[in-house]
């Protein structure tokens, strides 16, 4: 008889994101709009959400470009890479 597994206890929810997270967005700049990170965010899965406010009119906000540069200058300066998704979002900085 097959011996029954020990049911898995639920990590307990972190208090807020990890130091990468944190670093990451309070380096992330967009550089067509100067919008900042408003705001970290954790999904049910644990993923991480940066919620940043573009302006209307930015390129990045509408999809036209990437912020693939702004991501790596983040991830350079706060010295790695988190995986982390960006919420785009309008209203930001004016
Ligand atoms: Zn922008």
């Amino acid at each position: 008889m097959p011996k029954k597994k020990k049911p898995r206890k639920p990590l307990p929810a972190p208090k807020g994101p990890p130091k990468a997270i944190k670093d990451y967005a309070r380096n992330y700049k967009c550089s067509h709009c100067n919008s900042r990170v408003n705001g970290v965010t954790r999904d049910p899965s644990g993923i991480y959400h940066m919620n940043v406010g573009h302006d209307d009119t930015c390129p990045v906000l509408r999809g036209a470009l990437t912020d693939v540069p702004d991501a790596i200058r983040a991830a350079l300066a706060a010295g790695r890479l988190p995986t982390v998704l960006e919420d785009r979002i309008s209203g930001g900085e004016e």
